[in-house]
């Protein structure tokens, strides 16, 4: 029978294959009472288990040192975790005192170390429990005698099979492992769009689609499956007349691509030859090969918080220098926009104390450079390290969050000082080096003048704008619908920002998702947006609308476009007029 299923569309493209199951483990475990004998061996068991683990993560991690992904820093916490007494020691504990088997002994410390996390409000320790999950599950599997990823050795040697996982949930080195498999695509019943899953899902270009509820029980061993990544789509076991569909759309993607790739030198200029700038979104080092393969002019926003996150502690200013500084050298001569630290909220470097995990609204509390005018110290290691690195290339410094006129004036004279500091120490850095701010509330879009003022340049979050202005937890996909890009609530705040911008003749650049989503190319060009920075694979395909626009034909369309009231009525004129 053939239906249909809903979920979020993580990571676009089309995929047609056979459904391939991947058991739960956690879920399949029972309880067996062991001889006192047998107590010792069973603690053997889970040891050497771990121990195996252990080994395949490291050498999974040093396969993926040129990875183009964050892999490795999901694999080192995925380590930690497996590490902590918690998971290492205490089912020892239990196995010795309740005589039981090793996964039975697992799964309850789990189930007792995911009961606290949920009852801490801080969203980043809730995704943790979540790791927490994943790491038990490959210990149980392991221990069942299924060894390896859930993508197994199942996958090997089915050459010329398009298999197409389905899982209640999968962690992100069970991700990687697809690489070299045959899967080319994977759905789950679990996760948001934000999941580390989904984002590896993202940076290899596999079609995905998550938060499908029940596919897992749904779908059997072997059925068609088509997974529609851009719509969030699973259609199983399709009629001949949809496969044949499906597969002429597939293939029409696949020509468009390789054709796309052939841009990489192309200039990003438009029919009446304004030149666009198309800059790349990094995380760290590894992403600067693939932001120079896809043509990246230079790196438009460096989220240096994800250098360092989880570690524990504030990296120093001579780490963080080496850091910026293999990033800057290895754009060679590109400009690197260096963002100072975003972090709190669901981004942490330590544990907060139980009374800081209970704020209830963490995005709206001491996050980003609130943070870090509070802990002068550390902002000054940071800025200190950006300076330096600033002789070594093309530099920029990028604040986030920024809202208040006096939080402008306390940065640049923190800037002032670092300066002073450096100078006094006879240390080089770029002089003039420019500093620009996020527009990424609300208040800064409406009040952009303070920014103007102030600053050398503007980069547009639309990702947080999006998420202060319509008042949804932008990671909450329970809300996700909700979070509307073409709310023209959130159209009038860009087109304001965009136009004061160019009167004040200061540059302005996106680097929110809506910048690097080719649907929506066309109506920021016609609304005057010049610079877009977006996750490197996106460039090719923005390029070439890009190149097929002429803004003199687009910007009358799109004022008219900007008067309507419905988002549904602005994504219908959007579509009709091919915009
Ligand atoms: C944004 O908010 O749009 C943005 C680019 O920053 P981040 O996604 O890191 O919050
Ligand atoms: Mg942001």
């Amino acid at each position: 029978m053939s239906f249909t299923l809903h979920g979020l569309a993580v990571s676009g493209g089309i995929a047609i294959g056979q459904a391939h199951l991947i058991s739960q483990a956690t879920l399949e475990v029972s309880h067996l009472v062991i001889a006192p004998r047998m107590v010792e061996k069973e603690v053997l068991r889970f040891e050497t288990a771990l121990a195996l683990i252990r080994s395949e993560f490291a050498a999974l991690k040093s396969n993926m040192e040129h990875s183009p992904t964050d892999i490795g820093a999901f694999i080192d916490l995925h380590l930690m975790i497996l590490s902590d007494p918690e998971l290492s020691e205490v089912p020892k504990q239990i196995i010795r005192e309740r005589r039981c088997n090793a996964e039975w002994a697992i799964v309850q410390q789990m189930e007792v170390l995911v009961a606290q996390f949920e009852k801490i409000d801080d969203m980043y320790l809730r995704e943790r429990s979540y790791d927490v999950r994943q790491v038990v599950e490959r210990v149980v599997r392991e221990l069942a005698g299924h060894p390896g990823h859930a993508a197994g050795k199942s996958g090997k040697g089915v050459k010329g099979e398009n298999l197409i996982v389905v899982a209640h949930d999968l962690s992100p080195s069970d991700v990687m492992a697809f690489k070299d498999q045959h899967f080319t695509s994977f759905v789950t019943d679990v996760g948001g769009s934000t999941s580390h899953t989904a984002i590896l899902a993202r940076g290899m270009g596999i079609p995905a689609v998550l938060g499908l509820h029940n596919a897992r029980q749904l779908i059997r061993d072997k059925e068609t499956l088509i997974v529609d990544g851009t719509r969030g789509v699973l259609i199983v076991n399709p009629d001949p007349r949809i496969l044949e569909e499906y597969e002429l759309k597939k293939s029409l993607i696949e020509i468009e691509r390789s054709k796309l790739r052939l841009l990489k030198t192309a200039r990003a200029t438009t029919l009446d030859k304004v030149k666009i700038d198309l800059l790349a979104n990094i995380e760290e080092l590894s992403d600067v090969p693939v932001a120079l393969e896809n043509g990246a002019e230079g790196v438009g926003l460096l989220r240096t918080e994800f250098i360092f996150l989880g570690r524990g502690d504030m990296p120093s200013e001579d780490e963080q220098f080496e850091a910026y500084r293999k990033i800057v050298k290895g754009m060679e001569g590109r400009s690197v926009t260096i963002r100072t630290f975003d972090l709190g909220n669901d981004k942490n470097m330590h544990s907060e104390s139980t009374e800081e995990r209970k704020r209830s609204n963490p995005a709206l509390g001491l996050r980003s450079i609130r943070l870090s005018l509070a802990e002068p110290k550390s902002f000054q290691a940071q800025l200190r390290a950006i300076l330096r690195a600033s002789k070594l290339g093309n530099v920029k410094i990028l604040i986030p969050m920024l809202s208040h006129a006096h939080q402008i004036d306390q940065t640049l004279a923190a800037l002032e000082q670092a300066k002073s500091s450096l100078r006094g120490e006879r240390i080089a850095f770029d002089e003039s080096i420019e500093i620009g701010g996020m527009i990424e509330i609300p208040a800064a879009a409406l009040a952009v003048g303070l920014f103007l003022r102030r600053l050398n340049f503007l980069s547009i979050g639309t990702n947080d704008l999006i998420q202060y202005t319509l008042a949804i937890d932008r990671s909450d996909e329970q809300v996700s619908s909700l979070y509307d890009p073409l709310h023209p609530a959130i159209l009038m705040l860009l087109s304001h920002v965009i136009s004061s911008a160019e009167k004040a003749h200061i540059p302005v650049a996106m680097c929110g998702e809506m910048a690097g989503d080719s649907r929506l190319t066309r109506l920021l060009l016609g609304m005057g947006l010049r610079q877009f920075s977006m996750h490197p694979a996106q460039i090719p395909e923005v390029k070439q609308k890009i190149k097929q626009s002429d803004i003199s034909e687009l910007a009358p369309i799109v004022r008219r476009i900007m008067r309507i009231e419905e988002s549904a009525k602005i994504q219908e004129q959007i579509e009709r007029l091919n915009i």
